[in-house]
């Protein structure tokens, strides 16, 4: 078993981001800029915009954090969004995901202007990267893919089967496992919680994507033997024992599944940081199209 390392593979991915900042700056030009706009007080929301900052500010970039209460209305987060498409320093922003209740989270999704939507998620770049075009893949696939890239691990002509359809994680990393690339090229099944049979389709899979948020969901019985497996869930569930007074847990029984494995990530140091390390890719994408 070789264990997926998404925190060396992100480093190195940030370090190649760092070099093409300094050349930039260099040239006497200005840096990559990205918004991150945080509504509400979630702990978990707080942390991941906070680390998105702080990326930034490790390869370089320029970086704002925009930070609106509770109970801001949709009509106030369009007007802010609206501001941030017409900020010529901007060149890409998010707005982190969940949002209190009182606003769509579509009607947001729809005002972002497709060229900042580092995000990946607006109908445009989702439409593009559906057929093929130049486009921003959502920062979780895309970090996917790039782990599969970079430890070149063969997925043409295998079996994928992705649990979970979400349009963030599941459903895109079905399209780009699919595509006629490398890595790609794969027979993907994607399954959910309608999906029957559900072990016997995983103990077939020679690729393994699992995105549900169920800790622990899959055992080994559920794993052929020299299966890819990637855990992509994160679920916070207490514990005394850390400081925080939490630990996060994956979709994946590690401790059972690993030894079944060719490769497998485990829930820290494997897609998370991924994730992390797209976001930045996609934000330089975003400053070098303008
Ligand atoms: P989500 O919106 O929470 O949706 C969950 C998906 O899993 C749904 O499609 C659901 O099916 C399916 N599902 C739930 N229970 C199932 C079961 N027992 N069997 C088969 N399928 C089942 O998904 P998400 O936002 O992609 O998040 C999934 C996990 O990934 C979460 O733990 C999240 O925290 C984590 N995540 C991690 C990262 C990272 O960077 N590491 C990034 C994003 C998400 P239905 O559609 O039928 O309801």
């Amino acid at each position: 078993m070789q264990l997926l390392n998404g925190t060396a593979c992100s480093q190195k991915i940030r370090q190649e981001i760092a070099l093409e900042v300094e050349a930039i700056v260099a040239a006497g030009k200005r840096p990559p800029h990205l918004a991150a706009v945080l509504v509400g007080d979630d702990g978990a929301s707080q942390n991941y915009v906070g680390m998105k900052v702080r990326d930034c500010e490790e390869v370089g970039f320029g970086s704002t954090m925009v930070r609106m209460k509770a109970s801001t209305t949709e009509a106030e987060l369009l007007a802010k969004i609206d501001e941030l498409n017409s900020n010529d320093a901007i060149d890409g922003f998010i707005v982190q995901l969940p949002l209190p209740s009182q606003i769509n989270e579509n009607n947001v999704i729809l005002a972002i202007d497709p060229k900042k939507d580092v995000d990946g998620f607006c109908p445009e770049n989702v439409g593009n990267l559906s057929l093929g075009l130049p486009t921003f893949v959502p920062a979780t696939p895309n970090g996917i893919m790039e782990l599969l890239r970079r430890y070149e691990i063969e997925t043409e002509g295998k079996h994928c089967v992705v649990l979970g359809r979400s349009n963030i994680v599941g459903t895109p990393i079905a399209v780009l496992m699919s595509r006629n690339t490398n890595p790609g090229n794969a027979t993907v099944t994607l399954a959910h919680s309608r999906t029957k049979n559900l072990k016997a389709l995983c103990a077939s899979a020679d690729i393994l994507i699992v995105a549900i948020g169920r800790t622990e969901f899959l055992t080994a019985d559920m794993v052929k033997d020299g299966a890819v497996v990637i855990d992509v869930g994160q679920t916070r569930v207490p514990d005394n024992t850390r400081k925080s007074g939490f630990r996060n847990v994956g979709d994946v029984d590690f401790e059972q599944v690993k030894d079944k494995c060719s490769y497998i990530t485990f829930v820290t140091g494997g897609v998370g940081p991924m994730t992390r390390a797209s976001l930045l890719q996609n934000t330089l994408k975003a400053y070098q199209r303008r």
